[in-house]
């Protein structure tokens, strides 16, 4: 069995700072918690933990236990940054560069008088934070059919995409929005906040999904650009398996496949990358011993 890594997986550039900043804090003794987890994977989150870095899940300053609480690399709303300042905690922002530009964007549009319209999971944390930065003007629109929007919408429309979608499905939902609303839309402003990183990892699975006949996309189930990649994988019509862990992998999956692509989402630390390779290689032991 040849098993071909992605040429670009792995934590991206703002997940790394998030964590390395956790870890700095951890060594200068300061005991954190953050607003939400750090990144959306369960094993990074129980290494900080074991630091002395800790997760407030409901993601508000309000009842925190450290002096210092972290915001993380999704980012948070600005009523959010207003009570961790008026409540006088010590703050690390990883809130990272990309999903920072998307929430300026958004308050700029909204000063401006537009109603923006955000397509994104209304239950992911990035588009929550965003949504924030809209003034009370924005729409949390989940996918292309445009399912949710309301039947009327004001005249001057700002669009904004969660930063980990795809191209291509973002230019789908501004065409079926264009599509359907012209006749109430006298204005538009489309902004691309999408994120190079995870753009840069979906064309990389895509190529990969071309050479091989079984993928394996590794990264936590809670994290949507991983879940993105395994989506992309199944699209190109290969057998594609979604795992955070090497031991989730099973025998049965690796029969009668010769080529295995592995791929990982931008929060999957190397650690667990290189942990389902060696696993794989294993299996394949286990199945060469059976046939020989
Ligand atoms: S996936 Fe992109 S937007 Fe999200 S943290 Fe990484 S670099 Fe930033």
């Amino acid at each position: 069995m040849l098993i071909k890594k992605s040429r670009d997986m792995g934590f991206c550039f703002g997940v790394r700072r998030a964590v390395d900043m956790m870890k700095e804090a951890a060594i200068d003794g300061r005991k954190v918690q953050t607003l939400g987890q750090v990144v959306h994977n369960p094993q990074v989150v129980a290494e900080l933990e074991e630091i002395g870095i800790s997760v407030k899940q409901d993601r508000a300053a309000d009842g925190a236990t450290t002096d210092t609480v972290a915001i993380t690399a999704h980012g948070v709303g600005e009523s959010t940054v207003n009570d961790i300042k008026g409540q006088g905690f010590n703050v690390i922002d990883t809130t990272c560069q990309f999903v920072a530009r998307s929430q300026r964007a958004a308050k700029h549009l909204a000063d401006k008088g537009f109603t923006i319209i955000i397509f994104g999971d209304p239950e992911h944390p990035e588009v929550k934070g965003v949504l924030g930065w809209c003034k009370g003007r924005g729409i949390v629109v989940k996918d292309e059919s445009l399912e949710g929007l309301p039947e009327y919408i004001p005249s001057k429309i700002g669009v904004i995409s969660q930063t980990t979608h795809t191209p291509e499905r973002y230019a789908d939902f501004v065409s079926n929005l264009m599509r359907a609303r012209i006749d109430q839309i006298t204005e538009i402003r489309i902004v691309n906040v999408l994120c190079n990183a995870t753009t840069s990892q979906q064309a990389a699975t895509r190529e990969l999904a071309e050479e091989v006949d079984l993928m394996i996309v590794v990264g936590g189930y809670n994290s949507a650009n991983t879940q993105h990649l395994a989506d992309l994988s199944a699209v190109n019509g290969v057998d594609t398996h979604h795992v955070e862990r090497a031991d989730e992998l099973q025998v049965e999956w690796f029969h009668g496949h010769d080529v295995v692509g592995v791929t990982a989402g931008a929060s999957t630390p190397d650690s667990s990358i290189d942990a389902v390779v060696l696993r794989i290689e294993a299996i394949d032991k286990e199945l060469a011993a059976l046939t020989a």
